[in-house]
């Protein structure tokens, strides 16, 4: 697996969260911020895929940039969830 970079958003370390999903069915894999902010990758069928994903978000410097590509693919975004 690939070396995961650290959040765009906040710069604190991420790390893969593995379980499973769909209904018990598959094991899915996302990276998730370990920091506040709580950005995370969709599901993705290897850790691989996810490692990757992330790594390509984190090359967007730009969270307007990142933001308008989430809601460009709505079927398989980042979740950025706001603190409650
Ligand atoms: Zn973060």
């Amino acid at each position: 697996m690939g070396e995961l970079k650290p959040c765009p958003f906040c710069g604190s370390m991420a790390w893969v969260h593995n379980r499973t999903v769909f209904g018990g069915g598959l094991i899915g894999h996302r990276v998730e911020c370990a920091g506040t902010c709580h950005a995370m990758t969709c599901w993705w069928h290897s850790d691989e895929d996810a490692t990757e994903n992330w790594n390509q978000r984190t090359e967007q410097t730009s969270s307007k940039e990142l933001e308008a590509q989430v809601k460009a693919q709505p079927d398989c975004t980042w979740i950025l969830e706001d603190d409650e």
